[in-house]
């Protein structure tokens, strides 16, 4: 597999169209974090906006 994996963002969603399988590193130059909460408390707040499925 030719996944070009960025060592600045550690990623373990290995069902995301972007997720390097034989790595946990994800293979886009940048990502887009957000929430679905209106006041986020916890990491579980947290989304990876750039995920896509594969
Ligand atoms: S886009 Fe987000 S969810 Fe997908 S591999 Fe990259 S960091 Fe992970």
């Amino acid at each position: 597999m030719n996944c070009h994996a960025n060592k600045s963002i550690e990623c373990t969603v290995s069902q995301c169209a972007y997720h390097c399988s034989d790595a946990n590193f994800c293979s886009l130059d940048r990502i887009l974090v957000g929430t679905h909460e209106a006041n986020p408390t916890q990491d579980q707040c947290t989304d990876c906006m750039s995920f896509r499925k594969k």
